[in-house]
């Protein structure tokens, strides 16, 4: 792996480009971020690739434009030991909460080696972290779910594993049009939900994306999902190359969020915690959405972007 780009002055984050091997068209990103309104001490998150470009071509997503292939184990390991020898050379990770998320570019649940990588870190990271899951949920994979389902109970127990679903809208023919997979429908997401929860867990997190497309349906989220086992994470959508492409317009802003702030207060109403997440200006700039810095990195260079190989 070789970085050949890096945006971002670390505060809140670094996003690297890093070229797999010889093919030019093989590029990955991976982020270290913090919190923009906590301290680095507090919280400090490794975000990584699991294939290279996507095959699930979510609207919103400029990482699936392009799909070449799934990340080996070994190369997945060497994005992280990238990140821990730059951020913390010493070896001594000092942040209360370390989590890396499995999030960045590629369906991680398309990708077996990801739980092979989930059961040896931590003999590479000695001290306790987070990793986390964010997934479509793939119909194809649920092999890949109950393993990760046995490996979150046998090693990441107490709190010490996130599991994030997409949901982007309550209305399945919407789902499909924004993540064209086929994929776990919304009582599937459910089933599984009451499979994996156990006391002293986190809670999984149902995002959304939110454009004026999708239907955030407060009666079908209350009839399907318990809102002691799952939460709900709300984002606007970053104006990204697809999201432009797709006439996806954003239900709300960086600085309008009345909209998101409604629906969260209804759905409090009835148990569910809600997260309201937004980049700041300075995320935006520096490409916080996934597949922006590949593609950005390959119009600097006025490269045809997502050559045919
Ligand atoms: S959002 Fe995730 S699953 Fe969808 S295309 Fe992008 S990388 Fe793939």
């Amino acid at each position: 792996m070789e970085i050949i780009k890096v945006y971002g002055n670390g505060n809140p984050a670094f996003v690297y480009v890093a070229k797999i091997g010889d093919n030019e068209n093989h590029l990955i990103e991976l982020v270290e971020s913090k919190d923009p309104y906590r301290n680095e001490k507090d919280k400090y998150v490794f975000n990584i690739s699991t294939q290279i470009g996507c095959p699930v071509g979510c609207k919103m997503c400029d990482t699936g434009k392009k799909y070449y292939r799934n990340l080996s184990t070994y190369e997945i390991l060497e994005e992280i030991s990238f990140l821990l020898n730059r951020k913390y050379p010493d070896g001594r990770i000092n942040t209360k909460k370390f989590k890396i998320h499995f999030a960045r570019m590629g369906e991680p649940a398309l990708n077996n080696n990801v739980l092979d990588v989930l059961v040896k870190l931590p003999n590479i990271i000695k001290r306790p972290f987070i990793p986390c899951i964010a997934t479509t949920a793939p119909r194809n994979c649920k092999k890949f779910f109950n393993e990760l389902l046995g490996i979150k109970n046998s090693i990441y127990t107490g709190g010490y594993f996130q599991l994030q679903f997409s949901i982007n809208s309550t209305d399945e023919s919407t789902r499909d049009k924004l993540m064209p997979i086929d994929k776990f429908s919304l009582e599937e997401i459910s089933d599984f939900g009451e499979k994996w929860f156990r006391e002293r867990d986190r809670k999984m997190d149902l995002n959304f994306a939110c454009s004026t497309d999708s239907e955030i349906d407060i009666d079908i989220l209350k009839n399907i999902f318990d809102p002691k086992k799952f939460l709900v994470k709300l984002t606007p959508i970053n104006e990204t190359f697809s999201s432009k492409e797709n006439d996806l317009v954003s239900l709300f802003e960086y600085d309008n969020n009345t909209i998101a702030e409604n629906i969260a207060k209804d759905l409090r109403k009835y148990g569910f915690e809600v997260i309201i997440s937004i980049s700041t200006p300075e995320e935006l700039e520096n490409h916080s959405s996934c597949g922006q810095a590949v593609l950005n990195y390959n119009i600097s260079k006025s490269r045809f972007v997502y050559v045919e190989e």
